[in-house]
């Protein structure tokens, strides 16, 4: 294939859409701020693919293939080949609306830049720079190999021709598009969160203790995993972050923050990556 995919962050979600892209055929350019973490991601991804290999998903040749197309890079400016480009930092305005700046310096003016936010307005990245059209949101699901979903999220000035090759991306990538506008936590999130910030709710008040709390919703509601594995496993920082935007954006205060999950916060419990959340890892 001859457009080049760039991928902006090399973490938990950066590296898997580095990897599908490259599954799917792309030459990829990983870029992250420090070698080791691109060290990281492509350590992960190197697992991921082996896991496939183990399972005579794939063979080691191709496995070697994929590897082969993704370039990694510090240098923010190599970025100039891509002809699309996912970013996928951390979930913060300041952090984000930087990267946009930069990747609208950077790269040919027929790129489009996508984020992978989860919560943030693309409206408000567009504006950060010259092309609001080619701006848009490809909210991929964690872990990106496996989840089949990619949200698709225009911005206000969001073109439809930008909006037409998200969606055949997406596709080429093995994903199912889904679109929606661009409103605080979009749909994923504006559903997803509540719920979880009310089994925190369910906790705290002495409702239920955690594993009974997390199997009710498990075997009762058929979900793979309770609300407090699961925020566990997004982290809770990021349900913060994601709960304060409901709540600052929406402006309604049945999407108020549930204090124990500021307390875990705060205590550093972030979930699986500290090693300590709602449960101890
Ligand atoms: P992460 O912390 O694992 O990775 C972020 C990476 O971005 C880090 O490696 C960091 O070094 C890098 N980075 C920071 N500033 C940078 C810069 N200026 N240039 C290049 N790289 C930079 O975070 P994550 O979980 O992968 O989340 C990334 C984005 O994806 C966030 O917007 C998040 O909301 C969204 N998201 C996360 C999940 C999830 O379950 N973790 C799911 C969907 C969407």
């Amino acid at each position: 294939m001859d457009d080049v995919v760039g991928v902006v962050g090399a973490g938990t979600m950066g590296n898997g859409i580095a990897q599908v892209a490259a599954r799917a055929g792309y030459n990829v350019i990983m870029n992250d701020v420090r070698d080791e973490f691109l060290d990281r991601g492509l350590s992960a991804i190197d697992k991921s693919l082996q896991r496939d290999v183990d399972k005579e998903r794939l063979d080691a040749a191709s496995k070697q293939a994929i590897i082969g197309r993704i370039r990694r890079t510090t240098d923010f400016g190599v970025l100039k080949e891509a002809s699309f480009v996912v970013e996928a930092v951390v979930e913060d305005l300041g952090v984000k609306t930087q990267v946009f700046k930069m990747l609208d310096e950077v790269t040919p003016s027929h790129a489009i830049l996508a984020s992978n936010t989860s919560s943030i307005s693309i409206t408000k990245l567009a504006a950060a720079t010259k092309r609001p059209d080619k701006v848009i949101g490809m909210h991929f699901m964690n872990p990106v190999p496996v989840m089949k979903l990619v949200e698709v999220i225009r911005g206000m000035a969001t073109s439809d021709e930008t909006y037409e090759r998200v969606r055949t991306l997406s596709e080429q990538l093995g994903k199912t598009a889904l679109d929606c506008q661009d409103s605080p936590g979009f749909v994923s999130n504006r559903v997803l969160m509540p719920m979880i910030n009310e089994a925190v709710f369910a906790l705290y008040e002495g409702v239920a203790s955690r594993e009974s709390i997390d199997g009710i919703m498990k075997l009762g509601m058929n979900h793979p995993m309770g609300p407090l594995t699961l925020a566990d496993f997004i982290g809770l920082d990021v349900c913060l972050a994601i709960m304060n935007v409901l709540y600052e954006g929406l402006g309604d205060p049945k999407y108020r923050p549930c204090p124990l999950l500021k307390r875990y916060v705060d205590a550093g419990w972030l979930g699986r990556k500290s090693g300590r959340g709602f449960y101890e890892y």
